[in-house]
């Protein structure tokens, strides 16, 4: 078995992909009505092709290993991969239809989705352990979201862990049923919200003391570090140091102005997985991947706000002047 290189520039992404159906209207419909919209989108989305272009178009070489449809909207989404300059050698393509994800927006920018996996539910530990055994140089970082069967994240994340391949989880969307107690002493990083800390931790985040708790309830449980990511209040990293100890610190938010906050947790995943990768230490890694969130936010969409590698220097080197 090849081992990873740290600091080698590549990640790994093992996750969804979808082509997102958006409508725009002046308000959302209520149940049963039709209402006549504005305008309409289709783009790639998904968790795991978002934070492959946040990965991408902040410098790294990305692979993402995926499930796509043999239908038109395969097409779109293999096209825009390739515009990305994202190697798509292990999206398989499957009999049937694309991933979806079906999104309202209205006026107020106020959403509803409801996203449908389809050949994202085709993505099976076989296929993962298979292309992880076929890269030759594997990466410095891999990223997993949980849009893929429970049990194909749990596999990526062991195939990673023993190649030596820093394992970044992020666990959305929320899930609905406890996660496989496994998964934990495999993951190197986990970067819930405030719902999805809750959701999988018990613990309500409703502030700062109880975000350190959720986040020690990650590391008690094997992760190294533990990022409870809180939109425009910043993040509380909880770092496992030893055994029985951990250090706790508090990230202050850069300070923006929010016009869509959709995608800032896939920016931050991506941006953070690709500054590891570079061999960035963490503490500018984890500065670097605030200051994607926070630009993703400044813009609307989804891939569209996901910020490119000098759009982060300068506004970094910004708050380096201003600060
Ligand atoms: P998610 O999209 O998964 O809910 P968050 O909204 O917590 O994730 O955002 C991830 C990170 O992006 C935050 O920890 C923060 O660093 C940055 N961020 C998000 N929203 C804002 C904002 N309004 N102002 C500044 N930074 C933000």
């Amino acid at each position: 078995m090849t081992t990873a290189v740290p600091g080698n520039g590549k990640v790994l992404v093992i996750g969804s992909i979808t082509c997102d159906l958006t409508s725009f209207s002046d308000r959302l419909p209520q149940r049963g009505e039709t209402v006549l919209g504005n305008a309409f989108t289709m783009v790639l989305g998904g968790k795991g092709a978002n934070q492959a272009l946040a990965a991408a178009r902040a410098g790294s070489h990305v692979s993402l290993v995926g499930c796509v449809g043999d239908d038109a909207f395969s097409e779109l989404v293999l096209g825009t991969l390739a515009e990305e300059k994202i190697d798509t050698q292990h999206v398989l393509k499957t009999e049937g239809p694309t991933g979806i994800a079906h999104i309202r927006v209205d006026a107020s920018a106020e959403n509803d989705i409801v996203m449908i996996p389809l050949a994202n539910s085709r993505l099976s530990p076989g296929h993962i352990r298979r292309s992880l055994g076929s890269i030759a140089h594997p990466a410095g970082v891999a990223l997993i979201q949980l849009e893929i069967p429970h049990e194909s994240a749990l596999e990526a994340a062991r195939q990673c862990k023993a190649r030596g391949i820093t394992v970044i989880l992020d666990p959305a969307p929320a899930p609905a049923e406890a996660l496989d107690a496994d998964f934990w002493p495999h993951v190197d990083i986990v970067t819930p919200n405030e719902t999805e800390a809750r959701l999988i931790t018990g613990i309500a985040v409703t502030d700062r003391e109880s975000a350190i708790a959720a986040g020690r309830w990650f590391t008690d449980r094997g992760v190294q570090r533990a990022v409870v990511t809180l939109a425009a209040a910043g993040a509380v990293v909880v770092e496992r140091t030893s055994a029985d100890s951990t250090a706790v610190t508090m990230q202050e938010p850069f300070s923006v102005t929010a016009v869509d906050t959709t995608a800032a947790g896939d920016a931050f995943a991506g941006v953070l997985g690709s500054a590891l990768a570079e061999g960035l230490d963490w503490d500018q890694s984890l500065r670097r991947a605030m200051a994607g969130g926070a630009l993703a936010v400044t813009v609307a969409g989804a891939s569209p706000s996901l910020p490119q590698r000098h759009a982060i220097d300068i506004f970094l080197q910004r708050q380096a002047v201003t600060r």
